[in-house]
């Protein structure tokens, strides 16, 4: 068979798999406002285990605040959002039915307990590294683990050699944040994200803030983590990468899902005007 024949059905293979895997993050029908300006417009997604996401899409298109949504770090107004079979917030359907599309808030949140549960379910990387800068790069890793985590200190530590060892960064457990280039301060974040072993990591442009020489390394790092089937939603500008690193891309843009499909159908043919209007601007 012709090597292109074998890609397509290793492809397809791996698409089975994942039809099959059960959903680490489903959100639906989710809407957030800020203030009066709604940011994000009835936005529905399932994400499967191992499966690697890219979001694409303009500036100001409620990537990022979609991301601070799923990490608990901003309500919705509207909607359902679960991790496994945690429920974290659900429409309530009576109240949402008495006000109609008034855009008033309707969603119902878990109480502490489940949502500090669903917390060890995710980890976010951002784009500025929002590192402790006062503390060491082993208590980046360690402090959340043993303070949040309540993991005992020497597992704590042993695991963050580990991942430290892994980001190839081993040797650097002493020194402080300021000490490190942009890439390796993303790659402590990478390692201290991976730390509480989350079923499931967000990335926000984790390369934006690098220069292109360091973007790579850290592209590399998501990379070998996505072929170790590690479940993954990126938002990224970088498209080469997503095309080589997603089963599924996804274009936002105006707080809406414009389109989603495999990179060649969303990167190389898109069916909306919105979708090729953005990719050119990259070519
Ligand atoms: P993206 O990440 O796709 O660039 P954002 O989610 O950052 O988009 O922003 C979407 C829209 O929401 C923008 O119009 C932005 O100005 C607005 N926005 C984001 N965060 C806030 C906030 N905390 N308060 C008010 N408006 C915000
Ligand atoms: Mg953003």
């Amino acid at each position: 068979a012709s090597q292109e024949a074998l890609d397509g059905a290793s492809q397809e293979a791996s698409q089975d798999v994942l039809d099959g895997a059960p959903a680490v993050m489903c959100i639906r029908d989710v809407y957030k406002n800020f203030g009066a300006t709604p940011v994000l417009k009835g936005i529905s997604l399932e994400v499967k285990k191992g499966e690697v996401v890219a979001i694409i899409g303009p500036s100001g298109g409620g990537k990022s605040t979609l991301l601070r949504c799923l990490t608990l770090l901003e309500n919705i107004e509207r909607g359902t959002l679960t991790y496994g079979d945690v429920c974290v917030a659900h429409d309530d359907a009576r109240t949402a039915e008495k006000l109609g599309s008034s855009g008033a808030i309707t969603s119902v949140y878990a109480p502490k307990e489940v949502l500090s549960k669903a917390r060890s379910a995710f980890g976010l990387v951002f784009q500025q590294f929002n590192l402790f800068p006062h503390m060491s790069v082993l208590r980046n890793i360690t402090d959340p683990l043993i303070r949040v985590d309540h993991v005992p200190a020497e597992q704590a530590k042993q695991r963050a050699y580990e991942l430290l060892g892994k980001m190839g960064l081993a040797h650097k457990a002493d020194a402080v944040p300021c000490e490190l280039s942009g890439g390796q301060k993303q790659r402590v974040a990478i390692a201290r994200a991976l730390a509480k072993k989350p079923s499931i990591l967000y990335f926000d442009e984790p390369t934006s803030a690098l220069d292109p020489e360091l973007t790579r390394d850290v592209l590399n790092v998501i990379q070998d983590l996505a072929r170790e089937h590690m479940t993954m939603v990126i938002v990224t500008h970088e498209m080469s990468f997503a095309r080589d690193v997603a089963d599924r891309i996804i274009f936002m843009d105006g707080g809406v899902i414009v389109e989603q499909g495999s990179a060649h159908q969303v990167i190389d043919s898109p069916r909306e005007e919105r979708t090729r209007a953005f990719l050119s601007t990259f070519s």
